[in-house]
């Protein structure tokens, strides 16, 4: 394979950023940013103070996923004798960041494509929560707009897993009380600044953290992490009656204990004698 004039292997390197304690940076990512020879980036401005910080001289380009057409298929063409990195003005490229259409490109190229893990705030946020981590969802932004936003809560209000938000300082708030809503009230944690001088992790119920936050929106970067839906409470007495009587009018007693026993989450022996004392009445 043709060798890139830096010394590193021509293709796509995605590299994973500090977000905000330039002593995240790996090793091996600030490697990648030496030798590469072009840096693909959000921000120059925002990037020229991490290449300088990972002692490098390398050329960069601007790239978004909304780049013209042109920009991203010179990048592939590129790849193809060349060593690219991409790099985000803060934490994991493609994370809530630009890529995914230069990583698919590149692909569909047949590009080399490597990835230099590191920092994510999602991850961080999450590792920081305390709520459960065995299934997440990562939800980005939330849309600006209450009814795009409380659509979106409601897509995923049902489903048992923590959720992950990005969120700004003056939204939060606002975002929060839509989360409660949404969502019902649940545990939640919001994580500020991590690995800077001011990180902070507040915990609490949706509301109490919406209310804490309504005259004094916090100042820098957020993520709210919120837990899962909490179990459903138990089905009562009423509930039970109302549906063993819908169920005796298509089935015989058994049955009808059976199908709500398994509906409710009840036992069947206790609903079979109530059902044997409503059709008696
Ligand atoms: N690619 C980045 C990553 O891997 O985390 C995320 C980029 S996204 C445009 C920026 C958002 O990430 C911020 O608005 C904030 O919600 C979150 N974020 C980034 N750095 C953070 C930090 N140090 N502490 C808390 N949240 C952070």
């Amino acid at each position: 394979m043709e060798t890139a004039a830096s010394g590193l292997e021509p293709g796509l390197y995605i590299v994973a950023g500090p977000i905000g304690n330039l002593g995240d940076l790996t090793p091996r990512a600030a490697e990648v940013l030496r030798l590469a020879d072009v840096v693909a980036v959000e921000d120059t401005r925002v990037s020229a103070r991490l290449l300088r910080h990972a002692g490098s001289d390398r050329p960069m380009i601007p790239y978004h996923d909304h780049s013209a057409e042109g920009v991203r298929a010179r990048l592939v063409e590129r790849m193809a004798a060349e060593s690219v990195a991409l790099l985000s003005d803060a934490g994991t490229p493609l994370i809530s960041d630009p890529g995914y259409k230069l990583v698919r490109d590149a692909r569909a190229a047949g590009r080399k494509v490597t990835t230099l893990p590191g920092p994510s705030a999602a991850i961080a946020a999450l590792t920081l929560s305390g709520l459960p981590t065995d299934r997440f969802l990562f939800m980005g932004f939330l849309p600006a707009k209450a009814k795009a936003r409380g659509d979106a809560l409601d897509e995923v209000a049902a489903l048992r897993a923590t959720l992950v938000f990005y969120e700004s300082g003056p939204r939060l708030s606002e975002s929060l009380a839509a989360m409660a809503e949404h969502l019902g009230d649940r545990e939640a944690t919001v994580s500020r600044e991590i690995s800077k001088a001011f990180e902070e992790t507040a915990t609490g119920m949706l509301t109490t953290l919406s209310a804490r936050y309504a005259d004094a929106p916090p100042k820098g970067e957020i993520v709210v992490i919120v837990g899962p839906p909490g179990e459903a409470p138990p089905a009562s007495a009423e509930d039970a009656d109302a549906a063993l009587r819908e169920a005796l009018e298509r089935l015989p007693v058994s049955k009808a204990a059976g199908e709500v026993a398994k509906k409710l989450g009840l036992d069947r022996r206790a609903l079979y004698a109530r059902a044997m004392e409503i059709k008696g009445e």
